[in-house]
């Protein structure tokens, strides 16, 4: 039995924060705004894995107001949903993601959030593909603004005895 979700997240670009990508630390000298790590393929992620389990969105179980998530690892996070699927029975198949984003170059660190990803969502790296583009300047994205992020995730139910 299969199900499929998708998500969709994006953080505004400042100075003076740190970037973390798919759990990985980018150095760059801007990063991502937000009340938690902003992490922002983590918060699609995990947004496609509650929109396959039917629990709605991150902002339900983790509200950005809730001083318990200001500036958390979104890794954190991402293991807690995990243990909600698991309790609903569900485990990872495969998951696609597309990040969006002018710069920096992103290509050099993608097998490192695959590897650091494999670890959360319990798959090899081989079933967790991350592709990144640009907009060729057009948009929020394309004007540096900020970084957005689109993940497919499918779920397979787990063998019971
Ligand atoms: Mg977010």
């Amino acid at each position: 039995m299969f199900r499929i979700g998708f998500g969709y997240d994006a953080h505004r670009l400042v100075n003076g924060r740190p970037l973390v990508i798919g759990g990985v630390n980018i150095p760059c000298e801007f990063g991502l705004e937000g009340h938690s790590d902003a992490d922002v393929l983590i918060h699609s992620l995990m947004d496609a894995i509650l929109g396959a389990l039917g629990k709605g969105d991150i902002g339900m179980h983790f509200p950005d107001n809730d001083p318990a998530f200001k500036g958390i690892d979104s890794t954190l996070l991402l293991k807690r949903v995990m243990e909600l699927a698991g309790r609903e029975g569900y485990a990872i198949n495969n998951t696609d993601n597309t990040i969006v984003a002018q710069r920096p170059k992103l290509a050099p660190h993608m097998q490192n959030m695959r590897d650091r990803l494999s670890r959360f969502l319990e798959v090899p790296p081989d079933r967790i593909n991350i592709k990144a583009t640009t907009t060729e300047g057009m948009g929020f994205c394309g004007r540096g603004e900020g970084i957005a992020a689109y993940s497919v995730v499918s779920l397979v139910k787990k063998e019971t005895k």
